[in-house]
Order: structure tokens, then C-alpha cells, then sequence
């Protein structure tokens, strides 16, 4: 707490000595800018002659590039009380200056600035007095700026009160090593469901209890704070010869104890994002940084408890560089299709390509589909690189066609592509290059569709009522329900490679081909396998009938020219 400190006509409280007493220069910025009391000077002047308590005034002076908002209160003869908040709207000068000013709401209801202004002209009032008069408003803004900064439900810090905390303890340790610092940030798994199964009480008290027991866990030398909903975070100050590892294990261990409430127990497991802060990192960093390390944690699997490391510090910057090359790439046009051919499998005369998209990076080289498919999807730019490849595939097959060539093509479509433009988007590339619509087979895996569900249907409905055919793409990997091939119009199956790799020598694989090729034939459905290697399994599967068959035994996904150069081998295969 800072109290207040005279300085010429500005007695000052709180955040106001941070504000209105610093260096020469940050005084002038803040006389310029807010012509703090005087636009009521002569009003105010009168007011406290007879002042009370409950005299004040609302006031808000306007400044560009900043609003100041507040409330007056004359709280004894003499002095006035300014409680209010900046929104500050053009932030750039005051960077420049170096001040440091939290951006808040003018509607914000936890005072930013206090100032405690005293007249000159009454300069002259019984010193001892007016020490305790500010003694007492000194107190009066730290109870109310301890309420602002204290999360209501558990008593522990909220997000404000975390963060100038948390930093006002960076500060202090900036000259002291501060590698043994760690921020993590905690996260409860399956809260909601606490919440939905035993009731909100239930749930307040499960993050009471948490909160209570991470401070223990703490204790003072560390702040403890909770971000919003089930999440925490902690700033531990570790001494030399605590480990940091068996710290965070004893705070996780700490909130995974089950909880009695209302003859109830309750387990609920934490995951765990940590950073070390080095010398000199901001705590954004540092929560940034655990932030990074539990999503990664999450995503792959790798227990309650991850580390930010500079290995994953290389990979997010690895990541970052090729989303960004990504980006060029697409919006370039860089991303091409390869084809790989499709065959008939009773007569191994070939019927279709489908297209499969290629990125070669000029100082990357290849990289797979696996990797920027799921970065396009991450960026958002999964539904343009579909509709690229849709389009430069139906260039391919309309100069083939032109050629003589009877093929047709399939195409992969995307959960992010699966909406009502698609329809506009297929027929209109099909239109331009006058080709029909059964020449194109759009490949979709039950999952695309069940993230789409609500629009799915009338999108595929549409789509194959005009023509286009429609398979389930990597059939048996994913629900594999039979609801799916009776409720969305789909003209074919294709078997994942998966069920196809060893079909020659395992019988349940075997079991199950047989299974889905006879159901496919009630419905009548085609069934393409992928994937396949070797004569072996092209021939069981010619057995059982499959009708249609892909794989590197048959022909790798190859540019347009290298495929040409595929269509007299394959037909002699054919004949
Ligand atoms: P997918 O649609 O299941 O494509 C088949 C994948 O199996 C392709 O991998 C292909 O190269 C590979 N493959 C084909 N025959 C064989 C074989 O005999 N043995 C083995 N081991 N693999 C074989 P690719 O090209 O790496 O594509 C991977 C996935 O990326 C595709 O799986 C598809 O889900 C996605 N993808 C590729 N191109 C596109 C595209 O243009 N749009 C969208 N949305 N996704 C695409
Ligand atoms: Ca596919
Ligand atoms: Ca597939």
C-alpha cells in the first residue's frame, strides 16, 4: 500500500503515485491530459466549506487520447477524493512515456486512481488531523482495491489481482536470479461433468477446497490465483534446494485427493501446464509458455503433468515458419494434386484417379499431407485448399477427357468444406469445364460428416441428385454404422488400407471384407480397397468381390505427365 505523499497541490493515494508523481515528464503528459479538478474548481471550493460525507459529484473529463470517469467525494473540509477509472483510448503516448496504466472499461467499476486532492488556501488545518484522515481513506482504498483484485468463490487472487501481483514480484526479483521461478497453470479435467452430476454447490465447493489446498501446497512464498471457470494458476518461488519437479507432482497430487462433500466424494484430476521464468521474462511469457505446454500436453497424451522445454519452444517456432509458408502456399496456388490410379478389379481395365494433394516447399522439400492437412484445417484455410484442388482436378480430367480418355476422378472433401457453398462451388467447376457430374466422386469420412450433420445431408442430397457421386472414405476405421450407408447418399465404401494390408493372411480381416462386401452388395454400393501392396491381396480381394482397387501395387499418386506415361502399362495389365 502505498500511502499518500504530498506533492505540491496533489495529495495522492494508491495507483495516483504511480500516475501523477512519477518523473517531470509524466506529470506534464497527465496535466495535459486530464485537467484533473479544475473544470469544477469554484463549485467544489464551495462545496467543502460545508462539506459532509455523502457530498459527491459524478465527473468525467474527457482528454484525447483518454477519458478519465470517476466520482468526487469530499469526505471532511479541505480535501477532495477523486475515485475513477482511464480508458485510455490511443495507448501509444503513454508507451512512449513508459507509464504504465491498465486499460479499463469506463464502466469499470473498481476505481483505477484515487486522488486525494487538498486545497492550498486550507493548507493551513491541523496537521495531526489530516494525517488520519488520509490514514483512514488510505485504508478505505486498500480494503476496496483488495476486494477488486480477490476472487469472490474461493478468497484466492482473480485474474487482476494475479497479474499485478505476479508482476509487481517479477519486478522485485528481476536483480535476483529468477530461474527458480515457475508459473503453472492448472486446469481441472471434467469439472462440468461435477457440476452437471452433483449440482453447483457441489461444484463451488470442489473449487473452494482446490484453491484452498493449492495455497497450502504454495504457501507464501508463491501466489496462487484463479483465471476464470475451473482454471488456476501458480507463481512458485522455489528456494535452492527444492526440486521443481517433486513441487509440481505435490500440487498435483494435492488436487487428484478426493473430497468429501454432502456425503459425496469427489475425484477430479488437474492437468498441469508449467514454465520456468527465466531472468527477464514478462509473466505473460511465462502463463503463455504453460499455457503452450499443457495444449501440447493435451494433444499428445502425455500424462497429468507437461513441461514447457525449448524443444517445444523449436517445435512451436517450427510450426509457426511452415504455417506461415503454408499461407504463401496456398494463397499462391503452390498446393498440386498428384493422382493415383484406381482400377477395376475383375478386368484391371483402369477407371479413375483419385487426387491427392501434393506441397513441395522450395527449402522444406515434400511435405505430407498428414502435416498440412492439419495445419490448413488449424489456420482455416483447409476449405480454400480443397476447392484449389477440387478445381486444378477438374482441369486434369477435362484435358484428359479432351485426350480421349475415359477416366474419372475422385476428390477428398474436408469437414470445413461440407457447408451449402459446396454445392455451388462442385456444379459451377464442374460447368466451366462443361464435364458431367457423374464423372466426380467425392471421398468424405464418416466423421466430416457427423461434424457436419445438421447441414450434411442437404448438402450431399443436393449434390447427388444432380449427379455427383459420394464414397465413405477410410470405411471401418471410424463408426463404420450402418445408419450412416442408409441415411446419407452414399454411391461406395472404400475399405482402409488398414483391413486391406493383411487380408491374405488374416482371417479376421478376411471375415470382415466378406462382411462389408456383401452388405455393400445389398445396397448396392461399390467398394474400392486402398492400399493395396502386393498380387496377394489384390487377388483375395478379387476373390471376395471387391469391385475396385488402389494401392502402390497398382500405381503410386504420380503428377498428371508421370500418369500418362502409367496408362499404356496399366492397360496392358488390363489385356
Ligand atoms: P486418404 O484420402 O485415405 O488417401 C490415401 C492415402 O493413402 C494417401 O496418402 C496415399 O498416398 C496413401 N496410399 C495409397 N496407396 C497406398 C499403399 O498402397 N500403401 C500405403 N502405405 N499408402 C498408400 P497421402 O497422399 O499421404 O494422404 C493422406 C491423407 O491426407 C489422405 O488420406 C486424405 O485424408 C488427406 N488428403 C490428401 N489430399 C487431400 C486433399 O486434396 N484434400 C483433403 N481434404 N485431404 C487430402
Ligand atoms: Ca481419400
Ligand atoms: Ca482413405
Amino acid at each position: 500500500m502505498l500511502i499518500g505523499e504530498e506533492t505540491g497541490e496533489l495529495l495522492s493515494v494508491g495507483k495516483a503515485l504511480l500516475c501523477l508523481v512519477p518523473e517531470q515528464a509524466h506529470r506534464q503528459y497527465f496535466d495535459e491530459l486530464f485537467d484533473i479538478v479544475t473544470p469544477d474548481i469554484e463549485t467544489l471550493a464551495d462545496a467543502t466549506d460545508q462539506a459532509s460525507e455523502q457530498t459527491s459529484f459524478f465527473i468525467k473529463v474527457s482528454g484525447s487520447p483518454a477519458t478519465l470517469r470517476g466520482q468526487i467525494m469530499i469526505p471532511s473540509p479541505g480535501y477532495i477524493l477523486f475515485v475513477g477509472s482511464i480508458l485510455v483510448t490511443g495507448a501509444n503516448s503513454l508507451e512512449e512515456l513508459g507509464v504504465s496504466l491498465n486499460v479499463f472499461s469506463p464502466f469499470d467499476l473498481t476505481p483505477d486512481i484515487v486522488i486525494l486532492h487538498k486545497f492550498r488556501d486550507l493548507e493551513n488545518r491541523d496537521l495531526e488531523a489530516r494525517v488520519k484522515r488520509l490514514a483512514h481513506v488510505s485504508q478505505a482504498h486498500e480494503e476496496m482495491s483488495e476486494h477488486a483484485n480477490t476472487d469472490e468463490l474461493t478468497q484466492i487472487k482473480n485474474r487482476r489481482g494475479f497479474w499485478s501481483a505476479g508482476e509487481k514480484i517479477l519486478k522485485e526479483l528481476e536483480e535476483l536470479n529468477t530461474s527458480r521461478l515457475l508459473i503453472a497453470l492448472l486446469d481441472l479435467d471434467g469439472f462440468k461433468s461435477v457440476n452437471d452430476q452433483y449440482g453447483h454447490d457441489t461444484g463451488d465447493a470442489l473449487l473452494r477446497t482446490t484453491a484452498e489446498r493449492i495455497a497450502n501446497v504454495v504457501g507464501t512464498s508463491g501466489l496462487v490465483g484463479r483465471l476464470g471457470g475451473d482454471e488456476f494458476v501458480v507463481l512458485m518461488i522455489l528456494d535452492e534446494i527444492q526440486n521443481k519437479r517433486a513441487r509440481v507432482q505435490q500440487l498435483l497430487n494435492t488436487i487428484n485427493s478426493p473430497i468429501e462433500f454432502k456425503h459425496n466424494q469427489i475425484s477430479i484430476n488437474a492437468s498441469i501446464g508449467v514454465a520456468k521464468i527465466e531472468p527477464g521474462d514478462s509473466l505473460e511469457l511465462g502463463i503463455h509458455n504453460a499455457d503452450v505446454a499443457m495444449y501440447e500436453g493435451r494433444l499428445s497424451n502425455t500424462g497429468p503433468i507437461s513441461w514447457f522445454t525449448e524443444d517445444l519452444s523449436q517445435k512451436i517456432k517450427a510450426k509457426n515458419d511452415l504455417h506461415k509458408r503454408l499461407k504463401v502456399a496456398i494463397a499462391e496456388r503452390k498446393i498440386k494434386p498428384h493422382f493415383q490410379p484406381i482400377i477395376d478389379i475383375s478386368d484391371s481395365r483402369l477407371c479413375s484417379f483419385e487426387a491427392l494433394a501434393r506441397w513441395h516447399d522450395d527449402d522444406l522439400g515434400d511435405i505430407s499431407p498428414a502435416v498440412f492437412i492439419g495445419l490448413a484445417e488449424e489456420a482455416n484455410l483447409l476449405e480454400t485448399l480443397d476447392q484449389q484442388i477440387l478445381e486444378q482436378s477438374l482441369d486434369q480430367l477435362a484435358a484428359w477427357r479432351a485426350a480421349g480418355k475415359a477416366f474419372s476422378i475422385h476428390v477428398n472433401v474436408s469437414a470445413p468444406s461440407l457447408n451449402h457453398k459446396l454445392v455451388d462451388r462442385v456444379f459451377k467447376a464442374l460447368g466451366d469445364r462443361n464435364l458431367e457430374s457423374q464423372l466426380l466422386t467425392l471421398e468424405l469420412t464418416e466423421t466430416t460428416i457427423l461434424e457436419n450433420t445438421e447441414t450434411a445431408k442437404d448438402v450431399l442430397e443436393q449434390l447427388t441428385a444432380n449427379g455427383v457421386r459420394l464414397q465413405l472414405d477410410d470405411f471401418g476405421t471410424g463408426f463404420s454404422s450402418l445408419s450412416h450407408l442408409r441415411d446419407f447418399p452414399v454411391s461406395g465404401l472404400k475399405i482402409d488400407r488398414s483391413f486391406v494390408q493383411d487380408v491374405h493372411v488374416e482371417p479376421k480381416s478376411q471375415a470382415l471384407l466378406k462382411s462389408v462386401a456383401s452388405i455393400a452388395s445389398n445396397l448396392t454400393l461399390d467398394i474400392v480397397a486402398e492400399g493395396i501392396e502386393c498380387a496377394e491381396q489384390m487377388e483375395y480381394l478379387r476373390k471376395v468381390g471387391c469391385h475396385f482397387g488402389q494401392g502402390f501395387y497398382i500405381g503410386k499418386p504420380l503428377e498428371a505427365d508421370a500418369c500418362e506415361n502409367l496408362f499404356p502399362q496399366l492397360n496392358k495389365r488390363a489385356a
